[in-house]
């Protein structure tokens, strides 16, 4: 029988609505479920490829233990009992810290992941816990923490009702939007053009979204810090603040006053390609226009002054009254993780350092770029065991080559993980989930940063497979195996979706008189297209988290990093040898996501899109064709690929696309081994780094290239 299913797709953090028609087990179509409320009936080329990976032949539905160079099937029971007694006795022999654990990015994107992960996590007990936040938006969590006292307390842009939109190395044409869960944002855009708005976007190449612009500048990798600072300083050279009625709420104004002193437009203009006149501008249109964002990114936060910009983009929102204001960044009213004083979890910073470069950790995690020497450096804490969930950092972590060698160095490695990836084939054990649309699914994290308030719950579409298990199911048994082993006693957790039916009875919406009253997932059910809560509106003021109820502008982190920034002003940007320069910067592609999904014929057909993109200027400068072969080094290693020149690419400024690079040996991803590529992780750098925060800078990594046969 044909049936109809509703359900968002998880894959990206746009959760869009999906309508999929299924005859038995067989998907006939994915399209885009128009009653969604959130996202109108949007869908990108992905959300279609769902279907790849449920019918993909190399997604694991069994758990599979490592012999030599091959693997064989085990039965579940087997399994649990000697990943327990691993972590149990190598704990034992040397220190709770000898275990590490890894979560990846989908791990936020499977409500079981996050409600039986969390606990699994602290039953481990280790310092060495790290995950994709570090190589992502962990400057963003901080900047919140510190500023409003609470680090998902993440103001989202109200693109919808804006005029004016500054987005500083962000891609949503290619992303779907993140930290801003924003679906359809190319009708959105368009609406924002239509009723006369602009769109100004910085980026070292001119994105699909600068394609979209109203007006795109260039911008040297590395230095939006400065420009940033000097829109702080020209708000209040020129006397611009306007910080409405956010007034009484806010302190520490001056202190951000003197330390943007010295970053005049001027002195940064060489610096940042961008011209003084055009900073000047940004500025004023800023502060001038009745609603308008300021807004950045990956570009702005895995890179060397990721902390500080982070916060200067939230300082500046203040500065011109466009925080908490409709058309501006409003805080979102989410069902189920509405955060408020006293509620959640509001984040904390260096508790613990890093073993061996004593890097500081953010709510409880080390940065993962440590994570290799942590377990390649012998004395006591060195990590000799590790857990990965659903991650690929091989793939995805600075010097993948170096993380390759330390996870061949562990006396035993375990991963939750569907697919023998670059990571996984490390391991000893696999335990494979199920796959998105054998389990039911609400969006735990999403919500909290969608640009309208919505709900959603969405039960399986297939059934699982006799046999196979659910994330939550795995994360139970082996917290049960381990309290077994450790005689200690374990309440297994409910599932997940009775935790969140108490989490939505008692939510938000519960609890404010006058609202849509109280949900739970029964009603969810009735509602399979979602249930629309309407725009966003402002609330800042009664949720600041910070301890004197003030949003602080200048907290101490932020204005003792700036001394480094000043160093920056001293540098001399030579333009006529400004090719012989090269930084590279990764990129994003629509039918691409982060280190995986290229084994979907559906989404890698076509052009190949790996290359090497070279303003042409510079493929000149070393003498290079088109599609040649070039050697690019960095301080970390050096990897081989093609070249191929681009308009599109800022003079000085390379790019290569995150997660390629499939063809290592042990990998079994039939068709992602077939395509071309390299990592840009093997030549990403480990010690390249933003200093406050530890978080990785993966954009604007000093290379050099070359053809292979020069
Ligand atoms: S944008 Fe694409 S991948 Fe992201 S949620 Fe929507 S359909 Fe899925």
């Amino acid at each position: 029988m044909t049936r109809k299913h509703y359900r968002a797709c998880n894959i990206c953090e746009a959760i869009c609505g999906l309508e999929i028609e299924i005859h038995g087990k067989h998907i006939l179509s994915i399209k885009g479920d128009k009653k969604d409320p959130l996202s109108r009936g949007f869908i990108c080329p992905k959300g279609t490829a769902l279907q790849d990976i449920q019918n993909d032949p190399n997604r694991l539905r069994q758990p599979m233990k490592r012999k030599g160079d091959t693997w064989e099937a085990i039965e579940w029971n087997d399994v649990f009992d000697w990943v327990a007694n691993q972590i149990v006795e190598t704990q034992s022999k040397y220190s709770n810290d000898s275990v590490g654990v890894y979560f990846g990015n989908p791990t936020v994107h499977n409500y079981g992941s996050l409600t039986h992960g969390v606990p699994f996590s602290r039953m481990i007990n280790t310092s060495n816990h790290f995950s994709a936040t570090s190589l992502d938006q962990l400057p963003l969590q901080m900047a919140c923490h510190f500023m409003y006292g609470h680090q998902f307390l993440i103001p989202v842009p109200d693109i919808d009702r804006c005029d004016y939109f500054l987005m500083i190395g962000a891609n949503p044409m290619a992303s779907n939007g993140s930290l801003w869960t924003v679906p359809d944002v190319p009708a959105r855009i368009k609406e924002l053009k239509k009723r006369g708005g602009e769109l100004v976007v910085i980026d070292p190449r001119k994105t699909e979204t600068a394609k979209v612009a109203t007006t795109h500048h260039f911008v040297r990798p590395g230095s939006d810090a400065l420009l940033l600072m000097a829109i702080i300083h020209t708000l209040f050279e020129e006397d611009l603040l306007n910080t409405g009625h956010l007034t009484s709420y806010i302190s520490n104004t001056n202190t951000v006053k003197e330390a943007s002193q010295v970053f005049s437009p001027e002195s940064v203009s060489d610096l940042t390609g961008i011209k003084a006149e055009n900073i000047r501008d940004m500025a004023r249109k800023l502060s001038s226009t009745k609603r308008a964002i300021c807004y950045g990114r990956m570009g702005i936060s895995t890179q060397v002054y990721g902390a500080v910009c982070n916060w200067a983009i939230q300082v500046i929102n203040v500065l011109c009254g466009n925080l908490d204001i409709e058309g501006g960044t409003l805080l979102t009213h989410p069902a189920v993780g509405f955060v408020k004083p006293g509620e959640g979890s509001p984040g904390h910073f260096a508790r613990k350092h890093s073993r061996v470069r004593g890097l500081p950790s953010f709510s409880g995690e080390i940065p993962s770029v440590v994570m290799a020497e942590e377990m390649l450096t012998p004395g006591e804490g060195q990590i000799k065991g590790f857990i990965t969930m659903a991650g690929n950092p091989v793939l995805s972590a600075p010097n993948g080559v170096k993380l390759d060698s330390a996870f061949e160095n562990l006396d035993f490695m375990v991963s939750i993980d569907f697919y023998i990836n670059e990571t996984t084939r490390h391991a000893d054990i696999i335990l494979p989930p199920t796959a998105p649309l054998e389990h039911d699914h609400y969006d735990m994290v999403f919500f909290l940063f969608a640009t309208r308030n919505t709900v959603r719950f969405n039960q399986a579409v297939i059934e699982a497979e006799e046999g196979s298990k659910h994330d939550w199911e795995i994360l139970n048994e082996l917290s049960s195996r381990i309290a077994e082993k450790r005689g200690e006693s374990f309440q297994p957790l409910l599932e997940p979706s009775m935790l969140m039916d108490f989490a939505l009875k008692m939510g938000h919406y519960a609890q404010e008189p006058g609202n849509i009253g109280a949900l739970s997932i029964e009603r969810l059910k009735e509602n399979p297209h979602g249930i629309d809560l309407g725009p966003l509106k402002p609330s800042l003021t009664k949720r600041i988290c910070t301890q004197d109820g003030l949003i602080d502008l200048a907290p101490d982190v932020y204005i003792v990093d700036i001394e480094r920034l000043k160093k920056e002003l001293e540098v001399k940007i030579d333009s006529k040898n400004i090719n012989l320069d090269l930084k590279l910067i990764g990129r994003r592609h629509i039918r691409s996501n982060n280190s995986w999904l290229h084994n979907t014929h559906r989404l890698v057909k076509g052009k190949s899109r790996w290359q090497l993109l070279m303003h042409p200027d510079d493929m000149k400068a070393r003498s290079l064709e088109e599609n040649t072969e070039v050697k690019i080094s960095s301080n970390a290693n050096s990897v081989k690929t093609r070249v191929s020149a681009s308009e599109s690419m800022m003079p000085g400024v390379v790019s290569l696309p995150h997660g390629w690079g499939h063809d290592r040996q042990g990998v079994q991803l039939d068709i992602a081994s077939k395509q071309g590529g390299v990592s840009i992780n093997d030549i990403t750098d480990d010690t390249f780094y933003d200093k406050l925060s530890g978080n990785a800078a993966l954009n604007g990594v000093p290379v050099e290239v070359r053809a292979t046969e020069s």
